[in-house]
C-alpha cells in the first residue's frame, strides 16, 4: 500500500480508502448488507493496507455503521482512520447533532470520530448549517474529544464549493471526482482551490457510480490497444492518484477479489506517476464516453453569465449523465440533481446561478460565445423534455 498525505493533518494515509456504502448486499433486501461477509473484506482491506474507513448514517439504511462497529473489534479500530457523516438532510434543530453523533459512536463502537462531516453539502444544506450553528455544535464535540478533525462532503457547483470552502478552515472535503467529471460539481479548479489552503481532499465516485468500470465496446478498443496494459478501473483510479493534490481515493468494494485488485493498484500509484503517453490515452478514453453524450458541452463556462440565471453547463452535465449512466439508480440521482436547479425567476440566484431549462427566454445572447458551437436555447429545450418530465427515462 501506497500512503499520502492528508492535507494539514499529520496522518499517513493510505492511498485508497474504504468506502462503505457497497458492501456485499442481502439477497432480499439489496439495499441492506450481508454482515459476515462485510467484515471479513473490511478486515482484509485493513490487512492488505488500508487505513481509511468512510461511511455515513444512510449507507445500507445504517447497517455499513453497525457493521464497521463489529468489524473494527479485535484491535482494527486502532489500525484506521474512521470517518462517518452526520445526515443534514435529516437535521431539523440543532439538538438533533448531539442525538447523531451519539447513535453513531454507538453503532460504530467507539468513543472517538478520526473525522466527522457534513453529509452532501448544497447550497441549501450549507444555509442549514449556517441558520442552525452546526459549526459550533462541531467544534463543541472536537473540543469534548468526541471528534478529530471536521470536514464536509459535496454535490453541487463550483461557486457553492468555493463558498463553502471559504466559510471555515476545514480539515477535510469529500468531493466527487474522476476523468469524466474534471468539469462539474466541484470540478478541478475546486480541487486545486481546496488542496491550496491545507484542506486534505478525499475522492469519492472514483468510477462515475461503476460507469467506468464498465466501458462500451469503443472505449473497451482504446484499453486494448494502449501500450501499457491496465485494467478499466485501473486507469480511472491512476488519473487520480498521479494528482498531488489528492488524498485518499475512496472505492465502494463488495467482494475480496475487488478489495485485492484495488489495492494492487494502489501498490502502483504515485504522483505524477503516468508518462505522457498514458495521459494522452485517458483523454482519449474520456474522449469516447464523450461522444456518447448528447450535448457537447465541456463546462467551459464561457456562456456564463446568463441574464436570466441559468446555469447553462450544469443543465447539459445532468442531461448528458443520464445518457451515460448504466445503472437506473444513478439516472434516478442525475434527475434528482436536475431537480435542485430553480426553476422559477423569483428562487433564481444571478450571482449564483441556479436555474434550470425552463428559466431560459431564447434571447440567444449565449450563442455566440460558445467554442463547441451548440445551440444552447435548442438544447436546453432537449433538457426540459428529457429531464423535466417526472417519469422514468426507460429508453435510455
Ligand atoms: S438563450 Fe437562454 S440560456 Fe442563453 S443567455 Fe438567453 S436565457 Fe440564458
Ligand atoms: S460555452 Fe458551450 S461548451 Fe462551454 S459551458 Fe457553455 S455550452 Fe458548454
Amino acid at each position: 500500500m501506497k500512503y499520502r498525505k492528508m492535507g494539514s493533518l499529520d496522518w499517513k494515509v493510505s492511498a485508497l480508502g474504504f468506502g462503505c456504502m457497497r458492501l456485499p448486499s442481502r439477497r432480499i433486501n439489496r439495499l441492506r448488507a450481508k454482515t459476515d461477509e462485510s467484515i471479513e473484506i473490511i478486515r482484509y482491506g485493513i490487512d492488505l493496507g488500508i487505513n481509511y474507513i468512510d461511511t455515513a448514517w444512510l449507507y445500507h439504511l445504517g447497517d455499513s455503521e453497525k457493521i464497521i462497529g463489529k468489524a473494527l473489534r479485535d484491535g482494527y479500530r486502532e489500525r484506521v482512520h474512521l470517518v462517518t457523516k452526520l445526515p443534514m438532510f435529516m437535521v431539523r434543530n440543532s439538538n438533533h447533532f448531539d442525538k447523531y453523533l451519539k447513535t453513531q459512536m454507538k453503532r460504530l463502537q467507539t468513543d472517538y470520530l478520526d473525522a466527522y462531516l457534513f453529509h452532501a453539502l448544497d447550497q441549501g444544506k450549507f444555509k442549514k448549517l449556517k441558520r442552525l450553528g452546526l459549526i459550533d455544535k462541531m467544534e463543541k464535540a472536537k473540543n469534548e474529544g468526541l471528534i478529530r478533525s471536521i470536514g464536509f462532503s459535496f454535490h453541487d457547483t463550483l461557486p457553492v464549493f468555493k463558498e463553502i470552502i471559504d466559510y471555515y478552515p476545514w480539515d477535510i472535503t469529500q468531493i466527487q471526482y474522476n476523468y469524466m467529471d474534471t468539469c462539474i460539481q466541484a470540478t478541478t479548479e475546486g480541487l486545486s482551490y481546496a488542496h491550496n489552503k491545507g484542506i486534505a481532499v478525499v475522492v469519492m465516485e472514483p468510477l462515475k457510480g461503476g460507469t467506468l468500470a464498465n466501458p462500451p465496446q469503443e472505449v473497451l478498443n482504446i484499453i486494448s490497444s494502449a501500450e501499457k496494459k491496465r485494467t478499466p478501473v485501473d486507469w480511472a483510479l491512476q488519473f487520480l492518484w498521479n494528482q498531488a493534490e489528492i488524498s485518499v481515493v475512496l472505492s465502494g468494494m463488495g467482494s475480496k477479489t475487488m478489495v485485492q485488485e484495488n489495492c494492487a493498484s494502489a501498490d502502483r500509484s504515485g504522483i505524477n506517476s503516468l508518462a505522457p503517453q498514458d495521459q494522452m490515452v485517458i483523454e482519449s478514453l474520456s474522449e469516447a464516453y464523450r461522444k456518447r453524450i448528447i450535448v457537447p458541452c465541456t463546462a467551459c463556462g464561457y456562456c456564463m453569465p446568463c441574464p436570466e440565471g441559468v446555469n447553462i453547463p450544469q443543465n447539459f452535465a445532468c442531461l448528458n449523465n443520464v445518457s451515460l449512466e448504466t445503472s437506473r439508480f444513478r439516472r434516478f440521482q442525475t434527475r434528482r440533481a436536475y431537480r435542485k436547479l430553480q426553476n422559477s425567476k423569483k428562487k433564481v440566484d444571478l450571482n449564483n446561478p441556479n436555474g434550470n431549462a425552463t428559466i431560459c427566454i431564447g434571447c440567444r445572447r449565449c450563442v455566440e460565445k460558445c467554442p463547441q458551437k451548440i445551440d444552447i436555447p435548442k438544447e436546453l429545450e432537449k433538457v426540459k423534455q428529457v429531464l423535466g418530465k417526472r417519469k422514468a427515462l426507460w429508453w435510455f
